[in-house]
């Protein structure tokens, strides 16, 4: 029998630790046999503190919300008296949210302990890496990734084998893969799951790449807001290195490749390529023109390749099982599964993946199981500040690249905020643009004095002083701005402003005509 404990933020946030110490000082106190471990996030964050017990055959018993005050009762009940303490355990609810998904980048979180690389191994960790350096070539690595039709989950959506195979052609002293952990959506907490639940996954995927494109240097550039991930990723690395799957000679196959982690400070403008690359260079982090592109000329001038966190936890899936088996799931242009983390006015929120083409209604209400209070849905707001707002009659969307985009709004990273019918989405509007503002880098004029202009007329419509031509005047500054900047920051800033304005009009007209 072994007791496990959700330790992702998540978990930690609302008390597992203390948990986690409670069963082991009473398991102690028992004299019995048994071990307390830790597990990362299973996505369903609104549940936790999250206790696993498994019995010596297997079998899992999950207990919520255990605070220190019940570990005594289950420990007496369970540990001792071999019957789970029914009135802690979680079925049904559970199913649920857990049944209608698809786990490809979430496979291992929740299930392994992210700190002992032996349970990683267990679940077939390394095998891909292992088939990838002793039989593959890097060609036919490449060809995988085409034929399962991977595209970079960070936003931009562009096809993984075409960035790979551009850094690979390129010619260069040195080649470096880069992973963009630096998520800083507000409200998305994809990447840090995957970081703290799964981090060899991240390894693996950023192992093979490298084999692929010909680099022998990976750079992991995480927000230092992340500690335990970092923390996780560190000891991940080193058991990684010292069982020989990373450093020199990987597999006995004479192929080296090692990993570094660069915290970066958190700025949102970092998760733009070149300025990612200016960041990890030790400059202040700008954006500059495209081309070169940093497949051509990107970290210190050398061919570079960067993709996020769960572009990179599919890769070791695919390999293992095929970029058809991935490429079966989802739709024509938009293959494979999506992570979304779905937060703000939902009754589960937490950590969800799905095929992609899932229609929206089937995520809020068939896994997020609908809206708080049993209110009224009234929008969802995709892709962060550089996304925009689907309206409830929009719910049917299909969540592809392709289908979301045509709505206004954009897939991005995976951020899903739910909205319910008390939201003022001329206020919701004016906070992302009030987090884009501030996090402009200030290059360009449009973007940085242009973020300002929108915002302060956006205030004063919900301070209830907003003037006859506002609207129109807040709509010239976001097309204006979205052409005048260099940079996806400045170019999506004003989305959320313009999905407003073109579903909910009479909100921003009932702020200044009616003063609501
Ligand atoms: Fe900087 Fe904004 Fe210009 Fe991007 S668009 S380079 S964030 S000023």
């Amino acid at each position: 029998m072994k007791v496990i404990v959700g330790q992702g933020s998540c978990g930690v946030a609302t008390g597992a630790k203390k948990t986690a110490d409670e069963f082991e000082r009473q398991i102690a106190e028992k004299n019995l046999n048994i071990k307390v471990g830790i597990t990362g996030c299973v996505g369903t964050c609104y549940l936790e503190p999250i206790v696993d017990v498994y019995d010596d055959e297997g079998g899992m018993t999950r207990y919520v919300k255990v605070q220190p005050e019940i570990v005594a009762e289950i420990v007496e009940k369970h540990l001792l008296g071999g019957k789970p303490a029914v009135e802690y355990v979680i079925s049904e609810v559970d199913s649920q949210f857990v049944g209608k998904q698809k786990r490809v980048v979430l496979r291992n979180c929740g299930l392994i302990d992210p700190e002992n690389i032996e349970e990683y191994l267990a679940v077939g960790g390394y095998e891909a890496t292992k088939k990838v350096v002793t039989s593959m070539k890097p060609e036919e690595v490449i060809e995988e990734i085409k034929v399962a039709g991977l595209r970079g989950r960070g936003g931009a959506g562009f096809p993984t084998w075409f960035k790979w195979n551009a850094a690979k052609g390129n010619p260069g002293k040195n080649k470096y893969i880069v992973c963009n952990a630096d998520e800083g959506d507000p409200g998305a907490f994809m990447d840090r799951s995957v970081l703290e639940g799964d981090p060899h996954s991240l390894i693996e995927g950023m192992i093979i790449g490298g084999f692929a494109m010909g680099a022998t240097e990976g750079i992991i550039y995480c927000r230092a807001e992340y500690p335990l991930a970092i923390h996780r990723l560190e000891i991940a690395m080193a058991q990684a290195r010292e069982k020989g799957y990373l450093g020199k000679d990987i597999f006995g196959s004479g192929f080296d490749f090692d990993l570094r982690i660069k915290a970066g400070a958190g700025a949102f403008v970092c998760g733009e390529e070149t300025a990612l690359i200016a960041s990890l260079e030790g400059e202040r982090g700008m954006p500059r023109l495209k081309p070169p592109f940093p497949a051509e000329k990107g970290y210190w001038q050398q061919p570079t390749n960067i993709n996020n966190v769960e572009t990179f936890a599919n890769v070791a899936w695919i390999i293992a099982n095929g970029g058809a088996a991935f490429g079966a799931m989802g739709t024509q242009q938009s293959k494979g599964t999506k992570v979304f983390a779905l937060a703000g006015k939902i009754k589960k929120g937490g950590l969800v993946e799905v095929p992609m083409g899932l229609p929206l209604k089937d995520v809020i209400y068939g896994i997020g199981d609908g809206i708080k209070k049993d209110k009224k849905f009234k929008a969802v707001q995709m892709g962060g500040p550089s996304g925009g707002c689907i309206p409830a009659e929009l719910i049917e969307t299909p969540v592809t690249y392709e289908d979301i985009n045509k709505t206004g709004a954009i897939v991005g990273s995976g951020g899903m905020i739910v909205m319910d019918e008390e939201t003022c989405m001329v206020d919701m509007a004016r906070y992302f643009l009030d987090f884009t503002r501030k996090e402009s880098c200030g290059k360009c004029n449009y973007c940085r004095v242009g973020t300002k202009r929108m915002l302060e007329i956006l205030e004063r419509i919900t301070r209830g002083e907003g003037e006859d031509g506002d609207i129109e005047l807040l709509e010239e500054l976001a097309y204006k701005i979205k052409d005048g900047s260099l940079c996806g920051l400045g170019q999506t800033a004003p989305n959320p402003v313009l999905t407003t304005i073109r579903y909910f009009r009479n909100e921003y007209e009932d702020h200044i005509y009616k003063k609501k």
